[in-house]
C-alpha cells in the first residue's frame, strides 16, 4: 500500500510593490494592480505542484506606504493561517522590505516555518522581469522540506540568487536586479541550477518552543544621524520629541561620535529623561566596538546601548518591539543586549 503524502501548501501575502505594477497610462507611473495580474503573467504557477492559496492586502501600496500597523497586520494573517499551511511567501516592495522583514522576525516568535519576503524591480508584466525567478524560487524554498520539517524556519528575504536573513537585510541598490545584500551574516541559501542551502546558518536561533505572533510594536522612536558640523538644536529638536521612548544612533564607524560637551550633554539629558539609545554604524559591514576609541567610551559611560553588528532596520525595528512589550528600562535593554531572532552577533 502507497501513502499519499498530503501536498504542500503555502500563503502568498500580497502587499503591493513593483512586482506587481502597471503603468499609468497618463503619465508612465507605476501603480499596483491585482493579483490576478501576477498569475496571468506566471501561467506556470498554476501549474505548480504545490496548493497555493493567496491573501490580499487593500489597498495594495507601494511600500513606501508600508508602517507598523500593517506590519502587526501581516503577523496576524500568519497566525490566523499557521497551521494551515506549510510556509509563507510575502509579496513586498523592495524600498521598504528590509525593515518589513526585520519588524517581522520580532513579530514572530519560534517559527517552524518559512516566511519569505520578495519582489521585484521590475514589473512582472515587463519583458525583462525579475519577478518570476524570484517569486518561483520565493515558492521552491517555503516548499522545501527534509522529512516533514521546513528547512528554512525563520523570516528571510529571496531576492535574484540569495536567500539572506530578513533582519540582516538591507537594500543597497536601485538599479541592479540584485537590490539587497546581507553585510554581516551569510546568505542562507544561493540558487543556481540547484538551490544549495547553507544549514550551518539557518534557523541557529531555534528554541523549539511554541510559535507565538505579537501584535504591539511602538513607533515612538527616531533615527538621529550624525554628521560632521551637526547642529546642536538638530540633536536637541530630535531627542526633545514629546512622546519619544527610543533613538536609533548612526554613529561614525565603530561606533564614533562627537565627544564635544554639547553633545554628551544632550545624550545624557535623553537618557536621565527615559529614552534608550541604540548605537549602529553608519558603515554597510563590521560592527559597533564601544570603547575601542576615546570618542565611543563616552558614550557608553552615559549608558548608550551597543547594537553590534545590526542593521539600522533591524536596531529600529527591534526598539519598537522591545519598547512595546516592555515598560521597565532594565528589561528593554536587557533584550536589546541579546539577539532576539539572529539579528545580531554579539
Ligand atoms: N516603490 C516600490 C515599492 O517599494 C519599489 C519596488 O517594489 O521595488 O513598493
Amino acid at each position: 500500500m502507497t501513502v499519499q503524502s498530503k501536498p504542500i501548501s503555502l500563503l502568498i501575502i500580497y502587499t503591493g510593490g513593483t512586482i506587481g505594477m502597471v503603468q499609468n497610462s497618463l503619465n508612465g507611473s507605476l501603480r499596483p494592480f491585482s493579483f490576478d495580474n501576477i498569475l496571468n503573467e506566471i501561467p506556470e504557477l498554476k501549474k505548480a505542484r504545490y496548493h497555493l492559496s493567496s491573501y490580499t492586502f487593500k489597498p495594495l501600496l507601494d511600500s513606501s506606504n508600508i508602517n507598523p500597523g500593517m506590519w502587526i497586520k501581516i503577523a496576524e494573517v500568519i497566525e490566523d493561517n499557521y497551521h494551515r499551511y506549510d510556509g509563507f511567501i510575502i509579496l513586498h516592495g523592495t524600498d521598504t522590505m528590509a525593515y518589513s522583514a526585520s519588524a517581522l522576525s520580532f513579530l514572530l516568535e519560534n517559527l517552524k516555518k518559512p516566511v519569505i519576503l520578495t519582489g521585484s524591480q521590475l514589473p512582472i508584466d515587463s519583458l525583462r522581469t525579475d519577478a518570476k525567478e524570484n517569486l518561483m524560487t520565493a515558492i521552491e524554498i517555503a516548499a522545501h522540506k527534509k522529512g516533514r520539517v521546513s528547512v528554512v524556519q525563520e523570516v528571510a528575504i529571496f531576492f535574484q540568487d540569495k536567500l539572506f536573513r530578513g533582519n540582516r537585510t538591507t537594500k543597497h541598490n536601485a538599479e541592479e536586479f540584485k537590490a539587497f545584500q546581507s553585510f554581516n551574516y551569510p546568505a542562507l541559501a544561493e540558487s543556481g541550477v540547484h538551490i544549495k542551502y547553507n544549514y550551518s546558518v539557518i534557523n541557529d536561533f531555534f528554541s523549539g518552543k511554541d510559535f507565538k505572533a505579537y501584535k504591539v510594536l511602538d513607533k515612538n522612536v527616531a533615527i538621529l544621524k550624525i554628521f560632521p558640523g551637526i547642529d546642536q538644536k538638530i540633536v536637541e529638536a530630535i531627542l526633545n520629541i514629546q512622546g519619544l521612548r527610543g533613538v536609533v544612533l548612526e554613529t561614525f564607524g565603530a561606533g564614533n561620535a562627537p565627544d564635544e560637551p554639547w553633545f554628551l550633554k544632550e545624550i545624557n539629558d535623553a537618557i536621565r529623561r527615559g529614552i534608550v539609545i541604540v548605537s549602529v554604524t553608519q558603515c554597510a559591514e563590521g560592527r559597533v566596538e564601544m570603547g575601542m576609541y576615546e570618542t565611543s567610551i563616552a558614550l557608553e559611560k552615559l549608558g548608550v546601548v551597543s547594537g553590534n553588528d545590526s542593521t539600522t532596520e533591524a536596531a529600529l525595528t527591534k526598539l519598537m518591539f522591545v519598547l512595546g512589550r516592555y515598560t521597565s528600562k532594565h528589561d528593554i535593554i536587557n533584550d536589546l543586549n541579546r539577539s532576539l531572532r539572529g539579528e545580531i552577533t554579539i
